[in-house]
């Protein structure tokens, strides 16, 4: 038997996360010398601030070098659950319903791991962030998709989530701002979806919060316990440092719950990869309880760039998109120009045929709208300087006029 043939059939269904496969395409093009514009990396340009960086010079020299308690230290889950009762009036003890894991993903990844059997659905909104329905699967779980397209924001509407919702339903799966649109749920929106899943008291929630700070022209964020305290008992909220804190490498992300399914997570991680870095989970108390004010400063970049691109996007013959509330993307549609051809005459006839197109032709990567669910959209990543922005925003601008 080849290695090949000896790998897991579990791996037979999932793939590796394609962002990732496009950013690396396009960084082995950097390297090769050509001029590539990168806007599909999922990451902030800004650096991580530096008290944080200074608290955690101190803790390395204080020893803070050893394992630490699986699922965190007791400093690092007394500031997680001061933080969710400070930002979103959630009560959540420290001791035994606060969980840390290695980024967010592991957070998410620990709660299908302790939750799904086979036959278990999740049930996902469309266009979702790439990991959701690999991850269902990997715990044996089976993902199940909700459309939400351009016509609603982008936003899960309720007589659909009725609609989608069975007795094998273990979880729904909200992210606001999303990851790849960046619409983020109102406060009444929440709670319209929390009327819905009142009737359907066996399904569990977990809202992946992690853009919640990246929120633009005043919008005011929610999350779905706190606007919907009767399904708190049943709701994962979890968040992270890696982008509104520009913490990615750090790898800390966190989540409140209840206390069973804490737990539950905690014996997943014990045996994996136990604690988090103790040094990135010091750096992360210093980022909870630091002076926030660095975000509204970054925030201003971002909204400048987000309504710099919308604009320019819209101005572009077959391409229309949505302003989102949030994060830093936009997810535009491309509909107007399936059916045309390139100067080297292929058709354009899908969003990957596109963001080809756009790295051969004007050398800009974006993410073709197939890795999320729903075509023909791509995702334009704007979390870069505003210059090389703009320098995209022409390149594909004269990419699609050169369409005929
Ligand atoms: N959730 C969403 C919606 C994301 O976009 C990402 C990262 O891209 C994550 C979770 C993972 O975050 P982390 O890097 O902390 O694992």
């Amino acid at each position: 038997m080849t290695v090949t043939e000896q790998l897991a059939s579990r791996l037979s269904d999932i793939k590796p996360s394609p962002t990732m496969a496009i950013s690396a395409k396009a960084a082995e093009m950097k390297a090769e010398g050509i001029p590539i514009i990168g806007l599909a990396a999922g990451e902030p340009d800004f650096d991580t601030p530096d008290f944080v960086k200074e608290a955690t010079y101190k803790a390395i020299a204080e020893g803070q070098t050893k394992y630490t308690a699986v699922d965190g230290t007791p400093a690092i889950k007394a500031a997680i659950s001061e933080k969710f009762l400070r930002e979103n009036d959630l009560s959540y003890d420290a001791k035994t319903e606060i969980t840390v894991g290695t980024g967010g993903k592991q957070v998410l990844y620990n709660a299908f791991m302790a939750t799904l059997n086979p036959g278990d659905e999740v049930l996902i909104p469309a266009p979702y962030w790439v990991s959701y329905p690999d991850m269902a699967i990997l715990a044996s779980g089976t993902p199940k998709f909700v459309s939400a397209g351009p016509e609603v924001n982008f936003k899960l509407q309720p007589n659909d989530l009725r609609a989608a919702l069975t007795t094998k339903t273990k979880w729904l799966v909200l992210n606001s701002p999303s990851n790849p649109t960046g619409s983020a749920y109102s406060a009444i929106e929440l709670q319209r979806l929390g009327e819905v899943l009142k009737d359907f008291p066996n399904v569990m929630i977990m809202t992946d919060d992690m853009y919640e700070h990246l929120v633009y022209d005043g919008f005011e964020y929610a999350t779905i316990a706190q606007v919907c305290p009767d399904l708190k008992d049943r709701t994962l909220t979890c968040n992270g440092v890696s982008k509104a804190f520009a913490m990615t490498g750090w790898r800390i992300g966190y989540a409140g719950g209840p206390a069973p399914l804490i737990k539950a997570m905690g014996k997943v991680q014990s045996q994996s990869t136990s604690n988090p870095s103790s040094v990135s989970q010091a750096a992360t108390v210093a980022a909870l309880t630091g002076d926030p004010s660095f975000l509204s400063d970054r925030n201003k970049v971002f909204k400048g760039r987000r309504d710099m691109v919308v604009d320019r996007l819209n101005n572009m013959p077959g391409i229309s998109c949505t302003k989102p509330e949030g994060a830093f993307y936009v997810y535009p549609s491309l509909e107007g120009l399936i059916g045309k051809k390139t100067p080297a005459g292929q058709s354009i006839d899908s969003d990957s045929s596109f963001a080809s197109y756009l790295l051969d032709a004007a050398q800009v990567a974006v993410v073709p709208g197939v890795a999320f669910g729903l075509e023909p959209h791509f995702r334009i990543s704007y979390a870069t300087s505003t210059e090389a922005l703009t320098d995209a925003m022409n390149r594909i601008e004269k990419a699609v006029k050169d369409l005929a």
